[in-house]
């Protein structure tokens, strides 16, 4: 503390690039601080620092596997987080002078790089603009960052009371909650179930713009009795809620009546959540792929032949590319690449599919004789029984799907109910406009992705990064993940990134299944510290899955990907 306060009167006024003169550790009473990057001036992107405890502070059953661990660093991100906002001023002079962050974090719980828990220290990686005045270093406000409000941060963010805020019941009941979740996904297999959602749930969100819970008017969530079942937690012993079976599940219910809340809240049911959320206990498959329609994007060498045939030109689908995919095409390739990454759960919402790919009518058939798409109320019923592939529809209008459907769900005011028996009778009463063709489904070509394809040159740089949640960058070329809704952070996108990185640096032709194993295994195992690209501070980092993973490459417009030969 007291090297860190000379050095700071010794280079006060002087050239920003001064700063440099802090890199390397510095005790403090109870911790160190490790100043990892100096920024080059105080526009450019903060410096990144660690600050490591030395005490153990901690029960350590919060921490005693791997999936306690992610949940007890979670929870203190968020308590470092909550310190930032209540102590930080943050604005000390020009640019980011005086700013202090740590990863930002979403609804959902993930391995991040944030926080390290260990058994004799807990550790918090933080970017800080270090203050100056114009372009010279300021030691006074400096001073007032790390010397006062830093350690008072952590006194609240990572110390437990008394001594400091953390309350270690609120840890605690957050760790067991994520455990809950997590033991609950884990056991849908062996109970057939592909989702469930806890009674009392509160699927709404605030806004369409904010992922927080609704507050006031929500309604909890009831579940039918048919579909009722109970399941014992290690922490809060039996629950019970709706549990969704494997199959073909149809969602119906009239327009506004919570169909689209349902189906997302199930699609980010492949996260644990944060307790407070509302979706706590809604769980799905780990695997599971909201699939939607995304014209305009480009498709490399992708098997869809088993949902559209021979198209204009006759140009086969089996290897099929396009800069400009259209909303059916587009669909069925968003399909066939979530088989080939892995999925046993597919959910479709009708407000964000293509029509033409989910249905079509008799007069359609008997007008148009070159139809090439076979609709997916074809393929439903084979992708579960000959890839055990099971499929949850949100339907509002095409009532065909009642055909195809194991179980109907009907919303009625935000309570669902069993339509099942009902709908048996519609359909028998109304026979389908147009018959099903019988269709096989088959996995789709495996296909190998080419790294020459890809190019990192930016300036004299390699350059491949995130771009918040929206995007990456890959040299000069801008990958579009706007709609991969269940990427959760821009974390998991910084990731995928420097896994795309990595990959073409290697500059190996790979198999896609491959690369995604391979990929990903090291890092859940290692953690996210080792695609840190200097020593320290690692940067910004939350663990993606391999579906996005593989969404992301699919993405990349010059990728050139084709069936395995
Ligand atoms: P649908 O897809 O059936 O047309 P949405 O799921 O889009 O309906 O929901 C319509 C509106 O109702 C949204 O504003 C949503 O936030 C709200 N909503 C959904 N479920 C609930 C609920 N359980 N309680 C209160 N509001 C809800
Ligand atoms: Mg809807």
């Amino acid at each position: 503390m007291q090297r860190l306060s000379s050095t700071l009167d010794r280079i006060d006024r002087k050239g920003y690039g001064a700063y440099r003169d802090l890199s390397g550790p510095h005790a403090f009473g109870s911790f160190t601080l490790f100043v990892d990057r100096v920024q080059r001036d105080p526009f450019a992107p903060p410096s990144l620092v660690r600050i490591r405890t030395r005490e153990k502070a901690f029960d350590p059953t919060l921490f005693k596997n791997p999936v306690r661990r992610v949940a007890f660093e979670d929870f203190l991100t968020r308590s470092v987080e909550r310190a930032i906002r209540r102590v930080v001023r943050g604005s000390r002079g020009s640019g980011g002078s005086g700013r202090v962050e740590i990863q930002r974090t979403s609804q959902v719980v993930l391995p991040r790089a944030s926080m390290v828990v260990a058994p004799d220290y807990v550790e918090a990686r933080m970017a800080v603009g270090l203050p100056a005045r114009g372009r010279s270093v300021d030691a006074r406000a400096a001073k007032a960052v790390l010397l006062e409000e830093l350690p008072e941060v952590l006194r609240r963010g990572l110390v437990p009371a008394p001594q400091g805020s953390v309350d270690r019941e609120k840890a605690r009941r957050h760790v067991e909650t994520v455990e809950d979740a997590n033991q609950l996904r884990k056991r849908l297999p062996e109970i057939g179930l592909v989702a469930f959602v806890a009674d009392g749930a509160v699927l709404p969100r605030e806004s369409g713009a904010s992922d927080r819970p609704l507050a006031d008017s929500a309604v909890p969530f009831v579940s039918p009795e048919e579909y009722r079942v109970e399941v014992d937690l290690p922490n809060r012993n039996t629950i019970s809620g709706m549990g969704i079976p494997e199959g073909v599940t149809l969602v119906a219910g009239g327009g506004f009546h919570g169909k689209s809340t349902l189906l997302s809240a199930l699609s980010w049911g492949v996260y644990d959540h944060e307790p407070g959320d509302g979706r706590e206990l809604v769980v799905a498959r780990e695997d599971a792929v909201k699939i939607r329609a995304e014209d305009g994007r480009s498709v490399s060498g992708v098997d869809i032949s088993a949902m559209i045939g021979r198209l204009p030109g006759g140009r086969t689908t089996e290897d099929f590319s396009t800069p400009n995919a259209s909303g059916s095409t587009s669909q069925a390739a968003n399909i066939a690449e979530a088989l080939e990454a892995g999925t046993s759960l597919l959910l479709v919402d009708e407000d964000t599919s293509a029509t033409n790919f989910m249905i079509r009518d008799e007069r359609m058939r008997e007008l148009v004789r070159s139809e090439p798409i076979s609709p997916f109320i074809d393929l439903v019923r084979p992708l579960h029984r000959a890839l055990d592939v099971s499929t949850i529809v949100v339907v509002g209008g095409v009532g065909d799907y009642l055909d195809v459907a194991d179980r109907v769900i009907l919303l009625e005011d935000y309570r669902p109910s069993d339509a099942t028996p009902r709908a048996r009778e519609v359909t028998t009463e109304f026979p389908p406009r147009a018959p099903l063709t019988s269709r096989e489904a088959h996995p789709p070509r495996e296909r190998t992705i080419d790294p020459s394809s890809v190019d990192l040159r930016r300036g004299k740089h390699q350059e491949a990064r995130g771009r918040g949640v929206q995007a990456i960058e890959l040299g000069r070329e801008r990958v579009d993940l706007s709609y991969l809704e269940q990427l959760a952070e821009a974390g998991q996108a910084e990731v995928v990134a420097r896994i795309i990185g990595e990959w073409v640096a290697a500059g190996e032709v790979r198999g896609m299944r491959d690369l995604l194993t391979e990929a990903l295994t090291p890092v859940s195992e290692n953690g996210l510290d080792s695609l840190g690209s200097f020593r320290g501070h690692p940067g910004e980092m939350s663990l993606p899955r391999a579906q996005e993973l593989a969404a992301a490459i699919n993405r990349i417009r010059p990728l050139r990907a084709g069936p395995d030969t």
